[in-house]
């Protein structure tokens, strides 16, 4: 159930309202716009059949939510999450300005994480990437370098102001992880790992939360209402392909599921094309795609030199190429209506207006 108080709401009748819900046996979340101010009601709304919400002072329209998740659904916030990273960093995530977030899969050593996110910084990213924990198809595959890479990426972060996302793959790396990264990511193959999912809601640290191989945007969805529900109202959501009986690129990126989501939700919504894609030169294209479909960003893998690298080498982008997406990618944003930091010729990335 949703209630919506009339401009001229006061603190008391808002209090009264909440306390009349939570009396009924639901909880409330108050969101607060420019214009107006929303109370979320979670719980069964039958047990507010007998509350006579609309005759209480200060309460404007009152609306049930049909869709299974509630913190998470469009109407339940007054406006668009923008969420904000790192305590120090002016890097937001579903704001004006298309978000790049780029780096290798993983973190093979100390020079090529440096180098990469000099070269991704230069050329406007606003974020750093590395897995330090790898969920790998074989457990024979390079699965990280753990802890070491945690400690690196915090080092390249200090060194160029980038923030960090990476990978917490299991409840008992949530403390460990948690200590080094700005924005904690879960991977597709543990979007349902429910009791991960809660631990990360406990935190105050963004969550970059990504699409199952096989899930639904409901599902999506639902999986970010299980963070949300703990109070961690931080997450950023992630398509990055699902499995279709296409074999022609790595995972069939879904399109479709960034309007439906800007629809569905007030999250921000981004796109991985590079785990789409599954070969460079497809990367740019989805790329274009995504920004054009309305995404709020992008998570691009780069690596200084894709054929020696120990995972998603056929994916990444070495850092020339990164530059010439990025150069083209301004269009495309502009035209989407957004702004987009742009590579200054030797130097710092700058920001071009829409
Ligand atoms: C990744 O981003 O490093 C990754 C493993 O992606 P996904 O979980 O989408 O496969
Ligand atoms: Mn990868």
């Amino acid at each position: 159930m949703i209630i919506v108080m009339r401009p001229d709401v006061t603190d008391a009748q808002l209090d009264h309202v909440r306390e009349r819900v939570e009396a009924a046996g639901m909880r409330t979340h108050t969101s607060r716009g420019q214009q107006r101010v929303i109370v979320g009601c979670i719980g069964d709304d039958a047990l507010l059949e007998d509350v006579p919400l609309l005759s209480l002072p200060g309460v404007e329209s009152v609306t049930p939510v049909l869709k299974p998740y509630k913190l998470a659904a469009r109407e339940f916030a007054a406006e668009r999450t923008i969420v904000q990273i790192g305590d120090a960093s002016d890097t937001v995530v579903g704001g004006a300005e298309l978000t790049v977030i780029a780096g290798p899969c993983a973190v093979e050593g100390e020079s090529m994480l440096r180098q990469t996110a000099h070269r991704v910084r230069a050329a406007g990213a606003r974020m750093l990437r590395g897995g330090a924990f790898k969920p790998r198809t074989s457990p024979y595959a390079f699965r990280g370098l753990g802890e070491h890479a945690l400690e690196l990426l915090a080092d390249v972060r200090a060194e160029t102001g980038l923030p960090v996302v990476t990978e917490v793959m299991d409840t008992r790396q949530v403390d460990l992880v948690a200590g080094y990264a700005d924005v904690l990511q879960v991977g597709a193959r543990n979007m349902q790992n429910f009791s991960l999912l809660s631990e990360l809601g406990r935190l105050q640290r963004p969550v970059l939360l990504k699409r199952g191989l096989s899930a639904t945007v409901r599902e999506l969805l639902m999986a970010a209402e299980y963070v949300m529900e703990q109070g961690n109202r931080d997450v950023i959501l992630c398509e990055r392909g699902i499995r279709t009986f296409e074999t022609s690129t790595r995972n069939t990126l879904d399109i479709g599921a960034i309007p439906v989501l800007k629809a569905e939700t007030h999250l921000p919504v981004i796109v991985d094309p590079s785990h789409a894609a599954g070969r460079s030169e497809l990367v740019a294209p989805l790329a274009f795609a995504a920004v054009a479909a309305g995404a709020d960003g992008l998570m691009v893998e780069v690596h200084p030199r894709p054929e020696d690298a120990l995972s998603d080498g056929d994916q990444s982008l070495d850092p020339d190429a990164f530059d010439g997406l990025m150069d083209r990618l301004a269009a495309f944003a502009v035209a989407a209506g957004r702004t987009q930091a742009v590579r200054a010729s030797g130097g710092a990335a700058q920001t071009a207006a829409a």
